[in-house]
């Protein structure tokens, strides 16, 4: 049994060392780009591995988060700060990869750095590791760069042993005490380093409890809580085969490699994976000296924000528990109480940690998250970091910081996320519904925004479900960090356990789900997926509804409507009645004086371009065209178009649909106000406009067995046999794009006929408008000069025939490897260029587009791809193709617009490439317009053209 135990680390470590030699060696090369390299960085000085705070003064300060990680780089900056930090010292980032890649090893040098920096600490703490006197305790943490909260490992009370636990029961006095650190020590340790599962700790200590009648662990009096102990011991014996180790040099060491180890655990990862945060970064390790929060009524534990980090509201916000450790406020299991409470148990305490952390947040200029400790009435600042907040928050935070002359407008507009904005586009319920539906609970408005689903219970079913397509809310006693994978494909999160502060709570923020916690009414079932609360049962599958801003629960299905900012945009609502609406408009013109990109949409519909204006668009960059054919009433007319056979019966079913598009065409341009137009000629393979082969061939052996003929059938036959001539084995590469209008070309006749005859129309109407024609998939200039003349001639035709100026433009996107190799030659021919990155990424990469989706998620796990190729632009294989085709075009024709329209476009990672190479322009979906806007700021902000 002993072996199995031991054997478990090894191969895991095993495991974990392989990927991270790769991934260290990666982190060798110069030019390993980190997601957020645009954050100030100090370099660690060569040679030196360990950094020292205490005493009011640091090694280290905020700009070395490389080195030193966000929590260790901000313990030394508070040092320095002259704020009341216990000593410790920070193992930087680079012993992570040099563990990883020495095969969990660290040299002697380092070593030593460390032990001569424990006996720093010990002289600054005044007490010595181990001591029957007067012992030292320390905690190890993890800290990497970019926050992960949870996600990697921590040991608290470090440094106790069967002769130190009476040291400190000596210093403190509190047997009682001494003896609850000792045992919260050896289960944490024991967890964490020997892999020992929690709940084998936590049945003797349900054992010792139970036999003496204890409801409570605070019940437990010394003499128990030393029978814990003994427990505990026999336990790591039983599991590991040796008795738990007393030299607390050995303990830290094995301490700090479980720490580096939980670096490549799988939630780490997966964290990793969500949050675009690479893997060879590593994580550094604090040791620093234990206070303690829980020594009796004149200690407290707690954790906070400046602000409220779920509306922005500024607040003083968070919660603490008197006579506690920091995992207990964290973890859920008790509830803590309101932080403003402080002031009445602990004034003094409270007063200095308003101070302080005042103090704190006009030094950072941001929203700080921070964890205190009272210990003996003396209050410690453990931590403070940039705090997560919602969307929501996001928006209000960083006008009123402006407002209050805090940062400047153009540091808002970095503070913010662009992702996050979408979460301020989201619906809410319908208030006249949502009220008329009984309240089944009500618990802690964590995350706000309206979610409703079936009911699971645990992660992997949220996962299950999701596949299937089906919304669903997690419901969970509380959640762990081994639940992300679940919490990110819910719609929302229900906990019964837990504060405003607890996982659920934290991650659900910062993912933007809606969550309520503590919904301490429910009564869960997690086994038997099931839950009541008063006197109903929901089971699995059921419809829950939830609002994270109320935190109200609701057993119903319920529709939502449009979020405040849409209200107001579609007139619903007037500005002067929405506060969120007019501080997001705020950002977004604070943001677009800071860009140089310029942003369109992708909208084949005139409501759709209409939004996209509203949300700030100026310009279609995609009309797909071949979206049209799909409106009510043509399919049976493109049909037609397809199923003709002579050129005649083709022009008589075009010429059908030509006043079809000239309306959508005019209603398109009416809705972008003179802002330029981008109509692409039709696109997809004929086929995608008829019925499936097998479907017909049903239908077909249908109507035979019932012994029906006559003109149906014969249609159906016709059908099937063209569906059949249409057949290709490679549709994407087949005849699509330019290719069709060099088969057809009375369809780029019908098509141009169509958007000249719609601008002369607006023109004479006195409206401005500049249809930008587009042939897509060129992959060869000739393609281009085919389909350009037909373009020239028919709207040359157009033109005359109306009697009005029209000016137009004729271009390409560069989608095809071939055409952007050629662009010089391609752009004697174009008068613009759109990336058409989406198919670009499947031509370049040979992964198409609708398969990648059955082995993408294997080729993440094994680090072959960090991101979806699809989601987020390839720079380093695709991004070459792009800036080829940017310099050979630019170089034939100085006046080519460049734009992208692939869905890359609305990426805020992306788009700094495509400020980097140079694009006029953006274009994206709708709802990702506000997004659009603020990352082409950041980008305008961080990187140059040419860079
Ligand atoms: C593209 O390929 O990037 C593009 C925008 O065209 P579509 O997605 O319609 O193929
Ligand atoms: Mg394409």
């Amino acid at each position: 049994m002993a072996k199995k135990a031991t054997g478990k680390p090894a191969r895991r470590l095993a495991k974990a060392v392989k990927t991270m030699a790769r991934v260290a060696r990666r982190a060798a090369r110069p030019a390993a780009k980190a997601k957020k390299a645009a954050t100030p960085v100090k370099k660690a000085a060569t040679g030196k591995y360990v950094y020292f705070f205490g005493n009011g003064k640091a090694e280290g300060d905020r700009t070395m988060r490389d080195a030193l990680g966000g929590k260790g780089a901000n313990l030394a900056e508070m040092t320095n700060a002259g704020l009341p930090v216990p000593p410790g010292f920070t193992i930087s980032t680079d012993v992570c990869n040099i563990y990883y890649k020495d095969k969990g090893k660290l040299p002697a040098s380092i070593e030593t750095e460390i032990k001569r920096n424990v006996d720093k600490l010990e002289k600054a703490a005044g007490a010595t590791l181990g001591s029957t006197t007067n012992p030292l305790l320390v905690s190890v943490r993890s800290g990497a760069k970019f926050s992960m909260p949870g996600m990697m490992d921590t040991i608290l009370n470090l440094g106790l042993n069967d002769a130190a636990v009476e040291g400190l029961k000596a210093r403190t006095s509190n047997g009682r005490f001494a003896f609850d650190s000792y045992r919260r020590f050896i289960q944490m340790f024991g967890n964490v380093v020997l892999d020992i599962p929690k709940d084998v700790f936590e049945h003797e200590f349900e054992a010792v409890k139970h036999e003496r009648g204890a409801r409570q662990d605070t019940e437990l009096d010394e003499a128990a809580l030393r029978e814990v102990v003994e427990r505990y011991k026999r336990v790591v014996r039983d599991r590991t085969g040796r008795d738990f180790p007393q030299d607390p040099h050995q303990q830290l060491a094995m301490s700090r490699d479980a720490v580096f180890r939980s670096w490549m655990n799988p939630r780490a990862q997966e964290y990793r994976r969500i949050y675009d945060i690479p893997d060879h970064i590593g994580t550094a390790v604090n040791v620093q000296m234990m206070v303690f929060g829980n020594t009796g009524d004149r200690s407290a534990t707690g954790v906070g924000f400046t602000r409220n980090p779920a509306t922005g509201a500024n607040e003083f916000y968070g919660e603490f528990l008197i006579n506690a450790q920091g995992e207990d406020v964290v973890a859920g299991i008790r509830t803590p109480q309101p932080i403003v409470e402080l002031e009445n148990v602990m004034p003094k305490a409270f007063r200095e940690l308003r101070q302080i952390t005042k103090r704190l947040e006009k030094h950072y200029r941001d929203i700080q998250d921070f964890e205190f400790t009272v210990q003996d009435e003396k209050l410690y600042m453990l931590q403070t970091r940039n705090g997560k907040r919602t969307g929501y928050a996001a928006v209000v935070i960083a006008t009123d910081l402006v407002a209050e002359k805090l940062i400047s407008p153009k540091e808002a507009i970095l503070q913010i996320d662009p992702e996050s904005l979408s979460q301020l586009l989201s619906p809410g319920f319908d208030q006249k519904e949502w009220k008329s539906i009984p309240l089944a609970t009500k618990g802690l408005p964590a995350s706000p925004g309206a979610a409703s689903g079936h009911v699971v219970f645990n992660a992997d079913d949220a996962v299950k479900w999701a596949d299937q397509g089906k919304p669903v809310i997690l419901v969970r006693r509380e959640t762990v960090p081994d639940d992300i994978h679940g919490m990110y494909v819910s719609q929302g999160i229900v906990t019964a356990t837990g504060g405003m502060t607890s996982h659920a709570a934290v991650v659900g923020r910062q993912m933007g789900k809606p969550s309520v916690v503590g919904a301490g009414e429910l009564n869960i079932d997690e086994g038997g997926k099931q839950f009541t609360v008063n006197g109903k049962t929901v089971k699995e599958g059921d419809f829950v509804s939830f609002d994270g801003l109320t935190g109200e629960v609701k057993i119903a299905r319920v529709a939502s409507k449009p979020s405040e900012i849409l209200q107001v945009l579609n007139g619903q609502m007037p500005e002067k009645d929405s506060d969120i609406y007019r501080r997001f408009n705020q950002i977004l013109t604070w943001s677009d004086k800071f860009r140089r990109l310029g942003i369109r949409a992708n909208a084949d519909q005139p409501d759709q371009a209409e939004l996209a204006y509203a949300f700030g668009a100026r310009g279609i960059g995609l009309c797909r065209t071949e979206h049209m054919f799909f409106g009510e009433g043509r399919i049976p007319i493109v049909q037609r178009m397809i199923l003709a056979t002579t050129e005649a019966d083709r022009r008589a079913a075009l010429n059908e649909l030509l006043p079809m598009q000239r309306g959508d065409f005019y209603g398109v341009f009416k809705a972008m106000h003179g802002e330029p137009v981008t109509i692409r000629t039709i696109d997809p393979p004929l086929h995608e406009f008829l019925p499936k082969r097998e479907e017909l061939m049903v239908e077909i052996a249908q109507m035979e067995t019932k012994g029906q003929s006559g003109k149906e059938l014969d249609k159906k036959r016709e059908l099937l046999h063209r569906v059949e001539q249409l057949h290709e084995f490679n549709p994407m590469l087949g005849h699509r794009g330019v290719r069709l209008g060099i088969t057809y070309p009375e369809i780029t006749e019908m098509q141009t006929r169509a958007i000249i005859e719609a601008a002369c129309q607006l023109a004479k109407e006195g409206i401005k408008v500049v249809p930008e024609i587009m042939i897509p998939l060129v992959g060869h200039v000739k393609e281009l000069r085919d389909q350009k003349a037909i373009v020239d001639r028919v709207a040359g035709e157009v033109i005359a025939e109306q009697g009005v100026r029209v000016k137009y433009l004729v271009g390409t996107m560069i989608e095809v490897p071939r055409g952007a190799m050629t662009a010089d030659q391609v752009a004697a021919e174009a008068q613009f260029f759109s990336f058409g990155t989406n198919d670009l990424t499947q031509l370049t990469f040979g992964f198409s587009r609708d398969d990648i989706g059955k082995f993408l998620r294997i080729y993440q796990d094994k680090k072959i791809l960090d991101k979806d190729p699809f989601a987020t632009f390839d720079v380093d294989g695709v991004g070459p193709v792009v800036r080829t085709a940017v310099e050979l075009g630019r170089k034939a024709r100085t006046d080519l617009k460049l734009g992208v329209c692939g869905e890359h476009g609305g990426d805020p990672s992306s788009i700094h490439f495509f400020e980097k190479v140079g694009l006029d322009y953006v274009s994206c979906s709708p709802y990702r317009v506000p997004v659009a806007r603020l990352a082409a700021a950041q980008a305008g902000l961080s990187v140059k053209v040419g860079d």
